[in-house]
Formats: structure tokens, C-alpha cells, sequence
């Protein structure tokens, strides 16, 4: 089987899409990028592309943030990712990298006056935090604040910031780290949102806490409210709530809704998977597969019927 990617505005074989040495986003960090899911149905023998309107138009919005001229509409984007798939014939869950980026062979940091590009293309990927729950720790590496890159821009220059902290985390013995915002209030992961439950009601991160507005996140959210009546609350919370939660999950595109058992040693609840989450992880797995009729319009079909 081959991989293709779209690049240069053609699909080809993913082993033959090379960037050159001097391509500005490489020195500069001056690129905007996407993680997309397709989930493989496999009684359906389908891939089900996840809100890939959401993800499309938040890289839209990151472009306009870093200057890239990406010249296609979002209906556009999801077509050439449809067939990109459709030519690679993936049978298994994948993970899609779509990135828009200052492709000109330049020198000189700006944002202005340099060529941009797209390319997209998909690998296999099963699950991103290999844990049924995962351990986390606070990081010392702090999330930045909106004017110093704006963290709603997935610009991959700013990863180095996430990159940091999770080499720091697995150094020390966990799965993921949880960064604060520069308050010290709680953030996210590093690809991915928080939630605790407390009293019942799920409360998160908003986005003054410098935390990226997840697609998984929302999906959380409205899944809370509509399937099981539960109430989300955005506020800042603090690193004591963080420690004495009854229940800990993190949501985003990779790691989908994943439990947190640990945080600094401390265990969450009793240390087993919570009710809650338990719940809208089931939920969530089932909508993100095609296999509930009310949430088919979050949900791509790659594969012709
Ligand atoms: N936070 C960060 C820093 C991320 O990179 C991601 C992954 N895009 C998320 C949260 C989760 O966002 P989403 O649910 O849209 O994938």
C-alpha cells in the first residue's frame, strides 16, 4: 500500500514530498498545522473524518494570524483530504497532518514577503497517550500568554513550548504534563484539554487561560450536556482543585477522551476511572465512529457508499 500526500498541488507518494534546507518555516517556525482523525468503522468498512470543518477552519484562522495566503476554502481542504485518503486506501484508524506553511527557500524573520504552500497527508495511529489512564505532572514550563504567540494558532513555532514540557514530563516518570497559564491558574496538555469533575458538573480551562479551544473539548462539552445533562463550567481553577478533583479526563484529537489517574503523585478520586468519564468516553467513541445517527453530521464518510 502507498501513502500519498498532496503537495506542490499534486498528489504523490508520500515518500517523494521533500521540502529543501532553506524553507523558511523550517528556521522560523512559520507554519500553522492541523491534527485531524479519520476513525475506521470497520462494520461499515469506513473512515469517518471527525469534524474536519472545525479543524479547517481553525487553520483558516491561524493563516490569518501568521500571514499565510492558503487558497483554498474549507470545502476545498476537506476534498483534497477525502481523496488524499481515497488514493492511500487506509483500513485503520489514521491521523491527519494538514499544514500551511512558509514555504519560500528565504532567509529573514518576518512574516511578510515569503511564498506559502499546503501539503497534507495521513499516517496509521491507534493511540496517542498509550494508557488506559494516565499519569500527569505540572509543568514548570508555563503556557503563553495571547500576545506573545497566540496559543489558538496551532503555529508550530510555538510547539517548542509544549514540546518542552512533555520531554520534561516522561523524563519524570509521567505520561503527559499539565501546564499553567502565566497566572499559574491550569491550562491544558500539551495536545490536549483538561477537565475535572467537581460536585458533579465538569469544569475546564477558558480560554483566558491561554488554552487552545479544542474541537475535542467542545465535543465534550455538548456530549455532557446533551447525553448525560451535564453542566460545563470555563473559570480559572486552581492547582488545589487540580489535586482534589473527584474525577480528571483529558480530550483532544489524538488522545481522544483520556483518564487521568495521577497528578504529581496524587492520586484523583480513588484512582480508577471515574463514573463520568467512563460514560462519555463510551459516547464519545461510538460518535466519533458514524455509530450515532444524531452526531453523523460531525462525521466525514472518506470511502463512496
Ligand atoms: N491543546 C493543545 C495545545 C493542542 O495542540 C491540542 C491538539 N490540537 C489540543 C489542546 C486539543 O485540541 P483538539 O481537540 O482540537 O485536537
Amino acid at each position: 500500500m502507498t501513502s500519498y500526500a498532496y503537495f506542490h498541488k499534486q498528489f504523490v507518494p508520500l515518500s517523494e514530498a521533500k521540502i529543501g534546507i532553506m524553507t523558511h518555516c523550517l528556521h522560523y517556525g512559520t507554519a500553522v498545522f492541523e491534527g485531524i482523525r479519520g476513525n475506521w468503522n470497520s462494520q461499515q468498512q469506513q473512515i469517518y473524518l471527525f469534524r474536519p470543518k472545525q479543524h479547517y477552519q481553525r487553520m483558516h484562522n491561524g493563516c490569518r494570524v501568521i500571514k499565510i495566503d492558503l487558497p483554498y476554502s474549507v470545502d476545498e481542504l476537506i476534498q483534497i483530504t477525502i481523496e488524499m485518503l481515497q488514493k492511500s486506501g487506509f483500513k485503520e484508524d489514521v491521523y491527519v497532518r494538514p499544514v500551511a506553511y512558509k514555504s519560500a527557500e528565504a532567509l529573514g524573520v518576518r512574516l511578510h514577503d515569503v511564498a506559502d504552500d499546503f501539503f497534507v497527508f495521513a499516517i496509521p495511529w491507534g493511540r496517542y497517550l498509550d494508557v488506559d489512564k494516565a499519569k500527569c505532572g505540572v509543568s514548570s514550563w508555563r503556557r503563553p500568554d495571547d500576545n506573545v504567540i497566540p496559543p489558538q494558532a496551532k503555529i508550530t513555532g510555538l510547539y517548542a513550548n509544549n514540546a518542552l514540557a512533555k520531554s520534561d514530563a516522561i523524563e519524570h516518570g509521567f505520561d503527559e504534563a499539565i501546564m499553567l497559564d502565566q497566572a499559574g491558574h491550569i491550562s491544558e496538555g500539551t495536545g490536549e484539554n483538561i477537565f475535572l469533575v467537581i460536585n458533579g458538573k465538569l469544569v475546564t480551562p477558558a480560554i483566558y487561560n491561554n488554552t487552545l479551544m479544542g474541537i475535542t473539548r467542545d465535543t465534550a462539552i455538548k456530549l455532557a450536556q446533551n447525553e448525560l445533562g451535564i453542566e460545563t463550567i470555563e473559570r480559572n481553577i486552581t492547582r488545589y482543585e487540580l489535586y482534589t478533583a473527584d474525577e480528571c479526563f483529558l480530550t483532544g484529537t489524538a488522545a481522544h477522551i483520556t483518564p487521568v489517574a495521577e497528578i504529581d503523585h496524587r492520586k484523583i478520586g480513588n484512582g480508577e476511572i471515574g463514573q463520568i468519564t467512563k460514560k462519555l468516553q463510551k459516547i464519545y467513541s461510538d460518535v466519533i465512529r458514524g455509530n450515532n445517527p444524531k452526531y453523523l453530521d460531525w462525521c466525514t464518510a472518506v470511502y463512496k457508499k
